[in-house]
């Protein structure tokens, strides 16, 4: 397990501990994954049957813009090295886990697998997105030459407990579930949203995600990536109403249209998972409260590993 401290790798790492395996981690003090030989090191003395690879440099828009150089490398050097690693030690299955903004930023929609490479990808974000490029195509180049049962999963926006609720840098969701809940506490008679609330985005809950990724780990052995989505979308309005009704916050929703409302609708393909028999199991609604519980018991300050796409 490759990234166990990020929203998905602890999700991946709970949704382990059902399954009776034995998960290894690799932590900063163990081995910097951008060392190969720090890398292949820690490989050789934990010999895993199976990787996840959910380790990543991972950041929002101003992050990308600011260090693009980080973006590149890091992601780069982490998934070749953990890649190569694990060919080399002979582990016998691994996944690489990505993100949506591997996709050209005009695909059509419902976004399939096939889209991939048939279009320019989004600026803001494709340093980030062109190493995960890479990494599928790392998984892909070491099956074609050398027989390895590398798989790729691309989930879509994920939330869920460990989320990063800082308002300036998080994505939507746990932005409204702190805002409801803090206008809620003072009685404010508004919440602002961000935009005109007409944009659409799929969400899925990451232990949804972490369901997946187990399923896919048990089950599927092909070159090329898989979405991980939940096939559905919802506008960022009837988000915030959701997201108000679940706190309990019964004020207006005014809209701040100085804020951009970036793409206006960012949907996968579930098709391809769907067709291996998984589904997800937690639905909107019930997802939000459950991470309304976790964002109330843990009152958090805090900046977690939201993947960013
Ligand atoms: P995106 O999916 O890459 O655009 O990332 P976000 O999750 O940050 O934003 C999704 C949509 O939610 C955009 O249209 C935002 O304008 C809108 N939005 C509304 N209120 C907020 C907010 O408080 N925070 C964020 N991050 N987005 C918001």
């Amino acid at each position: 397990m490759a990234g166990h401290r990020g929203m998905v790798g602890s999700a991946i790492v709970r949704r382990l501990a059902s399954e009776g395996a034995e998960v290894v981690t690799a932590s900063r003090a163990d081995a910097d994954l951008r060392d190969q030989a720090a890398t292949t090191a820690w490989i050789e003395k934990t010999r895993p049957d199976a990787v996840f690879l959910a380790a990543a440099k991972v950041g929002g828009i101003l992050a990308n813009d600011t260090y693009p150089a980080d973006f590149l490398y890091d992601n780069l050097m982490i998934e070749a090295n953990i890649i190569h690693g694990a060919h080399k030690v002979g582990v016998e299955k691994l996944m690489f886990l990505g993100s949506s903004c591997i996709y050209p930023k005009f695909a059509p929609q419902p976004i399939t697998e096939d889209a991939l490479l048939t279009g320019a990808l989004e600026p803001t974000n494709e340093w980030y997105a062109i190493a995960k490029i890479a990494g599928i195509k790392l998984c892909d180049a070491y099956r074609k030459q050398h027989g390895a049962n590398f798989i790729s999963g691309m989930p879509t926006n994920l939330y869920g407990p460990g989320d990063n609720f800082d308002l300036n840098s998080s994505h939507v969701m746990p932005a409204l579930i702190r805002k409801a809940h803090e206008a809620k506490l003072s009685g404010a008679p508004s919440i602002t949203v961000w935009g005109t609330g007409t944009p659409r985005r799929e969400f899925l809950h990451v232990d949804d995600c972490a369901d997946a990724c187990v399923h896919l780990m048990k089950t599927h052995s092909e070159a090329g990536h898989v979405n991980i989505g939940s096939g559905e979308d919802i506008t960022i309005l009837d988000l915030t109403k959701l997201v108000c009704d679940v706190v309990g916050f019964k004020g207006e929703i005014v809209h701040d249209l100085s804020k951009p409302d970036g793409t206006p609708r960012k949907l996968m393909s579930a098709d391809k998972l769907r067709a291996t028999g998984w589904a997800p199991k937690i639905g909107l609604e019930e997802g939000v409260a459950s991470v309304y519980q976790w964002f109330l018991a843990n009152k958090v300050e805090h900046v977690g590993g939201a993947v960013h796409g």
